[in-house]
Protein backbone atom coordinates (compact mmCIF):
# COMPACT_ATOMS: atom_id res chain seq x y z
CA UNK A 1 0.00 0.00 0.00
CA UNK A 2 2.50 2.39 0.55
CA UNK A 3 4.28 2.00 -2.55
CA UNK A 4 1.40 2.34 -4.33
CA UNK A 5 1.30 5.90 -2.41
CA UNK A 6 4.32 6.72 -3.31
CA UNK A 7 4.38 6.11 -7.19
CA UNK A 8 1.38 7.99 -7.12
CA UNK A 9 3.01 10.74 -5.56
CA UNK A 10 5.95 10.73 -8.00
CA UNK A 11 3.46 11.30 -11.10
CA UNK A 12 1.31 14.14 -9.23
CA UNK A 13 2.92 17.61 -10.40
CA UNK A 14 4.79 19.22 -7.59
CA UNK A 15 2.54 20.42 -4.87
CA UNK A 16 1.06 23.67 -5.23
CA UNK A 17 2.04 23.55 -9.14
CA UNK A 18 -0.48 25.82 -11.50
CA UNK A 19 -1.69 26.31 -14.80
CA UNK A 20 -4.02 29.78 -15.45
CA UNK A 21 -5.24 29.49 -18.79
CA UNK A 22 -6.67 32.37 -19.02
CA UNK A 23 -4.69 35.98 -18.82
CA UNK A 24 -3.95 38.91 -21.06
CA UNK A 25 -0.88 40.62 -22.22
CA UNK A 26 -0.98 44.57 -23.82
CA UNK A 27 0.97 47.11 -25.44
CA UNK A 28 1.73 50.28 -23.79
CA UNK A 29 -1.20 51.74 -26.39
CA UNK A 30 -3.58 49.00 -25.62
CA UNK A 31 -2.78 49.03 -21.77
CA UNK A 32 -5.90 50.60 -19.53
CA UNK A 33 -5.02 49.72 -15.61
CA UNK A 34 -5.85 52.10 -13.57
CA UNK A 35 -7.11 52.34 -9.96
CA UNK A 36 -8.58 49.29 -7.70
CA UNK A 37 -10.94 46.80 -9.26
CA UNK A 38 -14.45 46.22 -7.69
CA UNK A 39 -13.05 43.60 -5.16
CA UNK A 40 -10.36 46.02 -4.39
CA UNK A 41 -7.35 44.68 -6.31
CA UNK A 42 -4.47 47.36 -7.10
CA UNK A 43 -3.56 47.65 -10.76
CA UNK A 44 0.20 48.33 -11.78
CA UNK A 45 -0.02 51.77 -13.80
CA UNK A 46 2.43 51.02 -16.75
CA UNK A 47 2.27 48.36 -18.55
CA UNK A 48 6.06 47.51 -18.05
CA UNK A 49 4.78 47.31 -14.27
CA UNK A 50 1.90 45.02 -15.37
CA UNK A 51 4.49 42.43 -17.14
CA UNK A 52 6.45 42.55 -14.08
CA UNK A 53 4.09 42.20 -11.46
CA UNK A 54 2.34 39.35 -13.54
CA UNK A 55 5.89 37.43 -13.51
CA UNK A 56 5.93 37.77 -9.60
CA UNK A 57 2.70 36.48 -9.05
CA UNK A 58 3.24 33.46 -11.13
CA UNK A 59 6.65 32.79 -9.18
CA UNK A 60 4.86 33.21 -5.78
CA UNK A 61 2.43 30.53 -7.20
CA UNK A 62 4.09 28.25 -9.25
CA UNK A 63 2.09 28.89 -12.16
CA UNK A 64 4.05 26.55 -14.85
CA UNK A 65 2.28 27.69 -17.74
CA UNK A 66 0.24 30.48 -18.25
CA UNK A 67 -2.13 30.88 -21.79
CA UNK A 68 -1.52 34.86 -22.95
CA UNK A 69 -4.25 36.36 -24.92
CA UNK A 70 -3.74 39.77 -26.63
CA UNK A 71 -2.68 41.38 -30.04
CA UNK A 72 0.67 39.92 -31.62
CA UNK A 73 2.18 42.89 -30.34
CA UNK A 74 1.62 42.57 -27.21
CA UNK A 75 2.20 38.86 -26.76
CA UNK A 76 5.37 39.39 -28.28
CA UNK A 77 6.52 41.56 -25.48
CA UNK A 78 5.66 38.71 -22.73
CA UNK A 79 6.81 35.68 -24.21
CA UNK A 80 10.07 37.72 -24.81
CA UNK A 81 9.90 38.30 -21.27
CA UNK A 82 8.92 34.36 -19.86
CA UNK A 83 8.87 31.17 -21.45
CA UNK A 84 5.96 30.25 -19.62
CA UNK A 85 3.56 32.26 -21.32
CA UNK A 86 1.68 30.12 -24.22
CA UNK A 87 0.67 32.81 -26.92
CA UNK A 88 -3.10 33.10 -27.61
CA UNK A 89 -4.53 35.58 -30.54
CA UNK A 90 -7.23 37.42 -29.08
CA UNK A 91 -9.54 39.14 -31.88
CA UNK A 92 -11.30 42.05 -32.65
CA UNK A 93 -14.10 43.44 -34.30
CA UNK A 94 -12.44 42.56 -37.64
CA UNK A 95 -9.22 40.30 -37.70
CA UNK A 96 -5.78 39.71 -39.01
CA UNK A 97 -6.11 38.00 -42.73
CA UNK A 98 -6.52 33.92 -42.40
CA UNK A 99 -3.08 33.75 -44.66
CA UNK A 100 -1.13 35.24 -41.95
CA UNK A 101 -2.88 33.92 -39.00
CA UNK A 102 -1.82 30.43 -40.72
CA UNK A 103 1.76 31.66 -40.55
CA UNK A 104 1.76 32.75 -37.16
CA UNK A 105 0.72 29.43 -36.43
CA UNK A 106 3.29 27.82 -38.71
CA UNK A 107 5.94 30.06 -36.87
CA UNK A 108 4.82 29.46 -33.08
CA UNK A 109 3.72 33.39 -32.66
CA UNK A 110 -0.03 31.38 -32.29
CA UNK A 111 -0.54 28.33 -29.93
CA UNK A 112 -3.83 29.30 -29.23
CA UNK A 113 -7.09 31.35 -30.94
CA UNK A 114 -8.38 33.01 -28.10
CA UNK A 115 -9.72 34.89 -26.28
CA UNK A 116 -12.65 34.93 -28.83
CA UNK A 117 -14.35 38.26 -28.24
CA UNK A 118 -17.41 37.29 -30.51
CA UNK A 119 -20.11 38.56 -27.92
CA UNK A 120 -18.58 41.78 -27.63
CA UNK A 121 -19.21 42.51 -31.02
CA UNK A 122 -22.76 41.28 -31.11
CA UNK A 123 -22.27 37.70 -32.71
CA UNK A 124 -21.32 34.03 -31.96
CA UNK A 125 -18.36 31.47 -32.74
CA UNK A 126 -21.09 30.17 -35.50
CA UNK A 127 -20.64 33.56 -37.40
CA UNK A 128 -19.03 33.09 -40.84
CA UNK A 129 -15.97 35.10 -40.20
CA UNK A 130 -14.95 32.55 -37.63
CA UNK A 131 -15.21 29.38 -40.25
CA UNK A 132 -11.62 29.90 -42.19
CA UNK A 133 -9.90 30.26 -38.66
CA UNK A 134 -11.53 27.35 -37.25
CA UNK A 135 -10.11 25.22 -40.27
CA UNK A 136 -7.31 26.28 -39.85
CA UNK A 137 -7.42 25.61 -35.92
CA UNK A 138 -8.54 21.82 -36.46
CA UNK A 139 -5.87 21.24 -39.21
CA UNK A 140 -3.19 22.43 -36.99
CA UNK A 141 -4.68 21.28 -33.65
CA UNK A 142 -4.68 24.38 -32.27
CA UNK A 143 -6.57 25.34 -29.33
CA UNK A 144 -9.74 27.12 -29.21
CA UNK A 145 -10.65 29.65 -26.28
CA UNK A 146 -14.21 31.29 -26.53
CA UNK A 147 -15.38 33.87 -24.07
CA UNK A 148 -18.91 33.12 -22.60
CA UNK A 149 -21.11 34.51 -19.93
CA UNK A 150 -20.88 37.98 -18.98
CA UNK A 151 -18.80 41.12 -19.37
CA UNK A 152 -18.35 44.05 -17.34
CA UNK A 153 -21.63 45.96 -16.30
CA UNK A 154 -22.97 48.57 -18.55
CA UNK A 155 -20.74 47.26 -21.69
CA UNK A 156 -22.57 48.00 -24.33
CA UNK A 157 -23.13 51.90 -23.13
CA UNK A 158 -19.23 51.39 -22.80
CA UNK A 159 -17.39 50.43 -26.15
CA UNK A 160 -19.20 47.49 -26.91
CA UNK A 161 -22.88 48.91 -28.09
CA UNK A 162 -23.71 45.33 -29.77
CA UNK A 163 -22.66 43.45 -26.73
CA UNK A 164 -25.60 41.26 -25.29
CA UNK A 165 -25.73 39.40 -22.73
CA UNK A 166 -27.96 36.33 -24.34
CA UNK A 167 -24.96 35.70 -27.07
CA UNK A 168 -22.61 34.41 -23.80
CA UNK A 169 -24.89 31.55 -23.55
CA UNK A 170 -22.88 28.30 -24.54
CA UNK A 171 -25.85 26.65 -26.04
CA UNK A 172 -25.38 28.33 -28.72
CA UNK A 173 -21.99 27.12 -30.29
CA UNK A 174 -23.27 23.70 -30.36
CA UNK A 175 -23.25 23.39 -33.95
CA UNK A 176 -19.51 24.14 -34.17
CA UNK A 177 -19.10 20.93 -31.77
CA UNK A 178 -20.92 19.26 -34.58
CA UNK A 179 -19.47 21.05 -37.18
CA UNK A 180 -15.80 20.60 -36.49
CA UNK A 181 -15.25 17.32 -34.30
CA UNK A 182 -12.02 17.46 -34.30
CA UNK A 183 -11.73 20.52 -32.69
CA UNK A 184 -10.07 21.86 -29.33
CA UNK A 185 -12.63 23.88 -27.31
CA UNK A 186 -12.18 25.66 -24.22
CA UNK A 187 -15.20 28.11 -23.03
CA UNK A 188 -13.72 30.94 -20.88
CA UNK A 189 -15.52 32.21 -17.79
CA UNK A 190 -17.59 28.33 -17.85
CA UNK A 191 -20.61 30.46 -19.34
CA UNK A 192 -21.47 32.02 -16.40
CA UNK A 193 -24.55 32.42 -15.29
CA UNK A 194 -25.49 29.96 -17.33
CA UNK A 195 -23.46 27.52 -15.92
CA UNK A 196 -26.52 24.53 -15.98
CA UNK A 197 -26.31 25.23 -19.70
CA UNK A 198 -22.09 24.93 -19.52
CA UNK A 199 -23.07 21.84 -17.82
CA UNK A 200 -25.08 20.05 -20.03
CA UNK A 201 -22.74 21.03 -22.78
CA UNK A 202 -19.72 18.70 -20.95
CA UNK A 203 -22.27 15.94 -20.05
CA UNK A 204 -23.07 15.78 -23.85
CA UNK A 205 -19.99 16.71 -25.42
CA UNK A 206 -16.94 14.86 -23.13
CA UNK A 207 -13.95 16.66 -25.37
CA UNK A 208 -15.30 20.42 -24.45
CA UNK A 209 -13.51 22.20 -21.44
CA UNK A 210 -13.89 25.66 -19.64
CA UNK A 211 -12.20 27.72 -17.25
CA UNK A 212 -12.48 29.63 -14.47
CA UNK A 213 -11.91 33.14 -15.35
CA UNK A 214 -12.69 36.26 -13.41
CA UNK A 215 -15.38 34.20 -10.99
CA UNK A 216 -13.09 33.31 -8.84
CA UNK A 217 -12.33 36.66 -7.89
CA UNK A 218 -13.84 39.39 -9.26
CA UNK A 219 -17.11 40.37 -7.13
CA UNK A 220 -19.24 38.14 -4.82
CA UNK A 221 -22.37 37.83 -7.35
CA UNK A 222 -19.90 35.56 -9.65
CA UNK A 223 -17.96 33.76 -6.29
CA UNK A 224 -21.50 32.29 -5.68
CA UNK A 225 -22.06 31.14 -9.41
CA UNK A 226 -18.70 29.95 -9.23
CA UNK A 227 -19.72 27.63 -6.11
CA UNK A 228 -22.89 26.72 -7.68
CA UNK A 229 -20.95 25.74 -11.01
CA UNK A 230 -18.10 23.72 -9.32
CA UNK A 231 -20.53 21.82 -6.91
CA UNK A 232 -23.32 20.73 -9.72
CA UNK A 233 -20.18 19.95 -12.03
CA UNK A 234 -18.83 17.62 -9.15
CA UNK A 235 -22.48 15.64 -8.85
CA UNK A 236 -22.14 15.92 -13.06
CA UNK A 237 -18.78 14.03 -12.89
CA UNK A 238 -17.37 16.84 -14.81
CA UNK A 239 -14.64 18.08 -12.57
CA UNK A 240 -12.11 16.88 -14.99
CA UNK A 241 -12.96 19.15 -17.64
CA UNK A 242 -12.23 22.17 -15.49
CA UNK A 243 -9.58 24.00 -15.51
CA UNK A 244 -7.73 27.08 -13.49
CA UNK A 245 -7.86 30.57 -14.94
CA UNK A 246 -7.49 33.92 -13.06
CA UNK A 247 -8.35 36.48 -15.71
CA UNK A 248 -6.36 38.78 -14.28
CA UNK A 249 -6.83 41.56 -16.41
CA UNK A 250 -5.05 44.41 -15.54
CA UNK A 251 -5.11 43.13 -11.84
CA UNK A 252 -2.43 40.58 -11.15
CA UNK A 253 -3.01 39.56 -7.15
CA UNK A 254 -6.22 38.65 -8.56
CA UNK A 255 -3.85 35.21 -9.62
CA UNK A 256 -2.95 35.13 -5.72
CA UNK A 257 -7.11 36.28 -4.58
CA UNK A 258 -8.40 33.11 -7.38
CA UNK A 259 -6.08 30.85 -6.00
CA UNK A 260 -7.03 31.49 -2.28
CA UNK A 261 -10.58 31.37 -3.03
CA UNK A 262 -10.50 27.83 -4.90
CA UNK A 263 -8.42 26.04 -2.34
CA UNK A 264 -11.07 27.52 0.13
CA UNK A 265 -13.76 25.48 -1.24
CA UNK A 266 -14.16 22.82 1.39
CA UNK A 267 -16.47 20.43 -0.56
CA UNK A 268 -13.54 20.41 -3.30
CA UNK A 269 -10.99 17.51 -2.06
CA UNK A 270 -7.17 17.84 -2.63
CA UNK A 271 -6.95 15.79 -5.55
CA UNK A 272 -10.27 17.62 -7.57
CA UNK A 273 -8.56 20.75 -6.49
CA UNK A 274 -5.35 19.63 -7.93
CA UNK A 275 -7.01 18.78 -11.38
CA UNK A 276 -8.21 21.94 -11.54
CA UNK A 277 -5.87 23.88 -11.06
CA UNK A 278 -3.35 21.99 -12.78
CA UNK A 279 -4.02 18.11 -13.88
CA UNK A 280 -6.93 19.27 -16.62
CA UNK A 281 -5.36 21.94 -18.20
CA UNK A 282 -1.86 19.49 -18.48
CA UNK A 283 -4.40 17.36 -20.21
CA UNK A 284 -6.29 19.55 -22.31
CA UNK A 285 -2.73 21.33 -23.67
CA UNK A 286 -0.76 18.14 -23.97
CA UNK A 287 1.67 19.69 -22.07
CA UNK A 288 3.21 16.60 -20.09
ZN1 LIG B 1 -13.38 36.64 -21.25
Amino acid sequence: MKIIAALLLLTLPASGQVIDVHMHSYTHEEYWGQGKSHGGVSSPKTVDQHLKETIEEMNKNKIAFAVLSGSIESLQKYTDADSRFIPAYLDRETLIPPAEFESYIKSGTIKVFGEISAQYYGRTLTDSIYAPYLRLCERYGIPVFYHTGTAAPMSPYHGYPKFRISLGDPLLIEDILVKYPKLKIYLGHAGIGFYEHTIDMLVMYTHLYVDLGVILWADPYLNECAIRFLQFAKKAKVLDRIMFGSDQMVWPGAISKSIEFLNGLSFLTDEERRMILYGNAETFFKLK
